[in-house]
């Protein structure tokens, strides 16, 4: 289990993310997923971690933060799987209240039919659902589901949470070329999301290194097609985000347990490190040992150079 950041994030302000699953569990196996292919397909809940231990664990991280006049807005589960796997997700988001933050979870959705899901992501105060397509080709094509997930279940869950819950909701769409962006597909997705009760639609790219190789964001046309076609539809609550996160983590005095501990969810691009350690004075050997050791791995996405945790070294932080 894993406590990192806090990251600032675009939607969330500055996102102190908790990693309550450990490497690869999940339900799906996007083809964008920047974790790699999954290799723990799962759709039975289970316990993971005990959660008074995630909640020791995040407010010693807390205490560090306010020690050093960091602010947090959130705490966040965004997991190296799935987050709603976790069968203790509830008690663990009326854990983190008490430690100030809003609560905030990133899912993808695919549980949500059922009742105790729908109960745990309730507690949270902002909740991220992934709607990559309505249909079930592209639907499969993009997301390679478990075998026994229903997406009809799964679409009808997604209305029934976004009716009933009290916080705010937004949905995400990984648009990946070739797989959902042709304009039939959009123009369903956009239907189905103009009918959900959401605060933001928010449209996104693959913008870290994918699970599969050949995996590659839109044009910038069919861009602003999808973005016209969307808005047409659903409002002026889309907003696409197209491209790196920035350079701005959030790094303590030790830059290299920072860098671990951000790389096991976030990759990081060879810039930002290189700046870093600049700043410290320190140099790329440890870095460089890192590598050497696997614990870190290197990748080259358009042209540009990554450094991210190995998966199997994520979780032992
Ligand atoms: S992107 Fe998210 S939902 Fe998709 S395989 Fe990766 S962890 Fe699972």
């Amino acid at each position: 289990m894993e406590v990192f950041g806090p990251v600032p994030s675009r939607r969330l302000g500055q996102s102190l993310g908790i990693n309550n699953i450990p490497p690869k569990f999940c339900s799906y196996s996007c083809i964008y997923c920047q974790l790699g292919r999954t290799d723990k397909m799962k759709i039975e809940r289970a316990g993971f971690y005990r959660p008074m231990d995630i909640l020791k664990k995040t407010g010693a991280k807390m205490d560090e933060l306010v020690a050093a006049g960091e602010k947090v807005d959130y705490i966040t589960f965004v997991a190296d799987g799935e987050p709603t796997l976790d069968e203790n997700l509830g008690l663990e988001i009326e854990l983190m209240r008490s430690l100030g933050p809003k609560t905030a979870v990133i899912s993808n959705a695919s549980l949500i039919w059922m009742d105790r899901v729908k109960e745990d992501l309730s507690k949270a105060d902002w909740v991220s659902l992934k709607v990559d397509a309505v249909d079930e080709d592209t639907w499969r094509s993009a997301d390679r589901p478990h075998g026994q997930l229903d997406l009809s279940k799964i679409l009808e869950g997604i209305k029934d949470f976004a009716a009933g819950y009290k916080g705010t909701l937004v949905t995400e769409t990984m648009l990946v070329k070739g797989v959902n962006d042709n304009q039939e597909t959009i123009l369903r997705t956009a239907d189905y999301l103009a009918g959900i009760k959401s605060s933001m639609t928010y449209l996104l790219v693959p913008s870290r290194p994918p699970s599969e190789g050949w995996v590659e964001r839109p044009d910038m046309d069919s861009l602003k097609r999808i973005y016209a076609a969307m808005t047409q539809k659903i409002g002026p609550t889309v907003e696409l985000i197209g491209g790196d996160e920035g350079d701005s983590f959030f790094f303590t005095d030790d830059i290299v347990k920072d860098i671990l501990s951000i790389t096991s969810v976030h990759p990081i691009r060879e810039d930002v490190i290189d700046r870093l350690l600049a700043e410290r004075g320190c140099s790329w050997d440890t870095i460089k040992r890192l590598v050497q050791q696997g614990v870190l791995q290197q990748f080259d996405y358009e042209n540009k150079r990554f450094y991210v945790r190995k998966v199997g070294e994520r979780g032992k932080g």
